[in-house]
């Protein structure tokens, strides 16, 4: 093969693996009438997640990083079948909580692939932790306070540390999301250095780490820049130190944390992954043998994920048109909590309608069922006119989706199906009424 056609052949796989794993999945490109199918089989409010394109998303992560650690934060979507697929795909777990861990370590990660990120742990938290480790010695902890140390080594662990670091600069698409620059998480920049060589005198210090907060973006790859070169310069500092000042560091990582976006919105563009690693490794620098490692987290499952809600109550006023669904708050809470934005896809089923596709599109706000003004999952939104019965499907509901679903106003939490090769499992059921006081003791009072 000569040389260009070699670079035609290579060009021509990496097209064909685009067309196989797309950077983005949206919800325009989910199956409609299957998902119909599932609501009219599971009711609503359901999550639907894709197993299969959680996979993709892994694969793509692997393939733009291919000689990272690439953590998993399990946080944006703790699913047990979620849990075991990004596991097969041979992504570590990043837990921020005893029970994060103990879900990873039940969905089979070994110790050597488990990374617990400690941010004012609760003294049971810590305990379970330290517990853990005695069985799973090759777990990492991961603390950015000196007084987590401190109580660490009063409970007698001695093991994999890795130190975690403001580094004063931060990423992010809220205000709520942005941790890099605030003080709650690690320790400050320019403290690190010696904290890190203090904590080596009683831990076996593996690695340094910082986490921007989501929303790496590609208006914002100049921040994830800054705070990468910070890091792998604080790396550089603490394995070849001035030899008059400090004994070198063994360390095996540089971890970054994640943020990596996903487009909520149809017309943002993907996130190109491949010039984010390039990116990251310029900033990084000559890491001498170090790893780099990433904490993806919304990455890995967004977009392989739709919450399916039924249209209950349209109602026309002077202001608005309200379009009435019985999924609010309680089962995506991030419109509430972040204004954030999630596609919505009219996929009709209401009697005696036509085809969504068919009719004129209508300014709407869709809300819930919750008694908060707030409980709205878009306002002044152009959808094809629902009516009532129709399905719609809120897209890129994958991260922080179920893992923020809650039972304010006594409402049970939502059923999830999951896919894999086309077939549908409820891989947690549709809570019911008596779910919401199963931790309720009988009161003494007024008996
Ligand atoms: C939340 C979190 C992540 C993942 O953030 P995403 O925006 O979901 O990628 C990674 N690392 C740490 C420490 C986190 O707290």
């Amino acid at each position: 093969m000569t040389a260009e056609t070699a670079e035609t052949a290579e060009t021509a796989e990496a097209e064909r693996d685009a067309d196989a794993n797309p950077p983005v999945r949206r919800t325009g490109d989910w199956d409609g009438d299957r998902l119909a199918a599932l609501a009219d089989e599971h009711d609503t409010p359901l999550y639907v997640q894709d197993l299969d394109r959680t996979r993709e998303n892994c694969e793509r992560l692997r393939s733009a990083f291919p000689d990272a650690d690439v953590r998993y934060a399990v946080k944006a979507h703790t699913g047990r079948a979620v849990l075991e697929t990004v596991r097969e795909a041979g992504l570590d777990a990043e837990c921020a909580s005893a029970g994060e861990l103990d879900r990873a370590l039940a969905a089979g990660f070994d110790g050597d692939r488990l990374h617990y990120t400690a941010v004012n742990p609760p003294a049971r938290d810590l305990d379970y932790v330290v517990d853990v480790a005695e069985r799973e010695p090759d777990l990492t902890i991961t603390a950015g306070a000196v007084d987590t140390l401190d109580r660490l080594a009063e409970r007698g662990y001695d093991g994999r540390l890795c130190l975690r670091v403001n580094p004063g600069v931060g990423a992010g698409h809220h205000a709520k999301v942005t941790t890099g620059s605030a003080p709650k998480f690690g320790v400050p920049y320019d403290r690190a250095t010696r904290v890190a060589r203090e904590a080596a005198a009683r831990f076996d210090v593996v690695g340094v780490h910082a986490h921007a907060g989501s929303g790496i973006d590609p208006d914002q790859l100049d921040s994830h820049r800054e705070l990468v070169s910070r890091m792998g310069d604080l790396a550089r500092d603490l394995i070849d130190p001035d030899p008059a000042v400090a004994d070198p560091l063994d360390l095996e990582y540089v971890d970054v944390g994640g943020g990596f976006g996903v487009p909520y919105r149809e017309d943002d563009e993907p996130l190109d992954l491949p010039a984010v690693a390039d990116a990251t490794r310029e900033a990084v620098g000559d890491l001498s043998g170090l790893a780099l490692a990433i904490e993806p987290g919304r990455y890995v499952v967004a977009d392989a994920g739709v919450l399916l809600t039924r249209v209950n109550t349209v109602k026309p006023t002077p202001e608005e048109t309200v379009v009435g669904v019985d999924a609010g708050m309680t089962d995506l809470l991030r419109p509430a909590m972040y204004d954030a934005y999630h596609p919505i896809r009219n996929l009709g089923g209401a009697a005696d309608e036509p085809a969504p596709a068919d009719r004129e599109a209508t300014s709407v706000t869709v809300a819930g069922p919750i008694c908060e003004t707030g409980d709205t999952l878009c306002r002044d939104r152009a959808l094809s006119r629902p009516a009532r019965g129709d399905l719609l499907a809120v897209g890129v509901a994958g991260a922080y989706g179920y893992e923020m679903a809650n039972q304010y106003n006594s409402r049970p939490r939502p059923a999830e199906v999951a896919l894999t090769d086309g077939e549908a499992t409820v891989v947690r059921r549709r809570e019911r009424l008596a779910d919401l006081t199963t931790v309720e003791e009988a009161p003494e009072v007024g008996r």
